[in-house]
């Protein structure tokens, strides 16, 4: 089925208007009607070829909320739509590390034409219903759900996976749309959480996201007084930067979970900061199926949303632009309804 879509068709390419086909629902796939998208910052990496293997057109989106056509279920779909189901990492509902490799919402391998998924920039998307999550929150949030898809699940699976909470005290570095997520999501979960910010212009916000301290991390003498003291630092910062700044701040046995993925490499760590204090350097790729929901529930039992500017499918790329320079306060999300024209 014919269905309207924001994309490009190169590198250099604006993101604009592109006419797609859906494939007609399976006995085990949902229909969905697209109300918004969120736009992550690994949508830019990826339709700007930032990053390795795009395949054109792309059409990004991974932060995908809407109704099931005709049934009206209110329900989301993030990064991944497919996994052999058979490895171990399957077995134990860990998708995202498939060793078969998952299909990823967009850019991933699919039978469908063009031969690669297409994501939810869109309108409509059909999806295997073991990938469809079931939002519980409010109709009216259902924008500021979206973000949470992507941006909610990569910081929520870390965050659990090194146990933050209470009597823990937690480092967020970047306040994007990833960090101020990790903010609120550290916070609800009862850590001692500290944000980690280049810009001034952020201070308040990140209080008022459940920061219990905040530090401009250019500033030398702010970060010096943190020496040691970190029993984790969650670092989702999209550009390449020294992180010797950070796990210098990690107690004995701490670990910095790189989540941000820039398109060029972060300049070597230094050995030394690791090895007086055990330190550990580690890395964290979304989240599966079975743990996305969990972050869903829990995100609509604690009131949880993201903090959104809403756009039009004609100010993707003015969107982008301004991500690049940090000023997004805290998502973008698209009105899917504006694909329509
Ligand atoms: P974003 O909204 O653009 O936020 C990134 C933040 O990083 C900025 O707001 C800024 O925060 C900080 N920053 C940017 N440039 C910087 C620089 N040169 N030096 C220091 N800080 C800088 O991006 P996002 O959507 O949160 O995504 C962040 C990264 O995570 C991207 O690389 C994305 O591809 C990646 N990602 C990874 C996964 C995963 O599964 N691992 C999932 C989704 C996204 P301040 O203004 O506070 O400094
Ligand atoms: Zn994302």
């Amino acid at each position: 089925m014919s269905t309207h879509a924001y994309g490009a068709h190169a590198a250099d390419k604006p993101i604009e208007a592109i006419a797609i086909e859906r494939r007609a629902p399976g006995p085990n796939d949902v229909q969905i009607d697209i109300a918004y998208c969120g736009i992550c910052h690994s949508d830019l990496h990826q339709v700007r070829s930032e990053w390795p293997g795009t395949l054109y057109p792309c059409v990004p989106g991974h932060e995908i909320v809407g109704h099931v056509s005709a049934v009206g279920d209110t329900v989301g779909v993030g990064c991944l739509v497919g996994s052999c189901q058979q490895c171990a990492s399957c077995g134990e509902g860990l998708e995202q590390y498939c060793t078969n490799g998952f299909v990823g919402t967009y850019n991933g391998p699919t039978p469908d034409a063009p031969g690669h998924t297409l994501g939810g920039y869109s309108q409509r998307i059909v999806v295997d219903q073991k990938f469809v999550l079931k939002v519980s929150h409010g109709e009216d949030q259902l924008a500021a759900v979206a973000p949470l898809l992507c941006a909610g699940i990569t910081t929520y699976s870390p965050l659990r996976h090194w146990k933050a909470g209470p009597g823990k005290k937690v480092g967020i570095v970047g306040i994007g749309g990833l960090g101020h997520m990790g903010i609120k999501l550290a916070h609800a979960m009862g850590a001692h959480t500290v944000a980690f910010t280049t810009s001034e212009s952020k201070r308040q916000d990140a209080h008022d996201l459940g920061a219990d301290e905040v530090v401009i991390s250019r500033d030398a003498a702010q970060m010096q007084a943190h020496a040691g003291s970190f029993d984790f630092i969650l670092n989702t910062v999209a550009a390449p930067h020294n992180l010797d700044a950070f796990t210098t701040l990690l107690k004995r046995d701490g670990t910095m979970c790189l989540v941000g993925a820039p398109a060029s490499p972060h300049p070597s760590p230094s050995v030394m900061p690791l090895i007086f204090g055990r330190r550990a350097i580690a890395g964290s790729l979304i989240g599966g199926i079975a743990e996305t929901q969990e972050m869903l529930d829990f995100c609509a039992e604690h009131g949880i949303v993201s903090e959104i500017e809403m756009v039009t499918a004609q100010q993707i790329d003015a969107a982008y632009e301004r991500m690049l320079k940090s000023d997004v306060k805290y998502r973008f999300v698209i009105d899917n309804a504006t694909m329509s024209a």
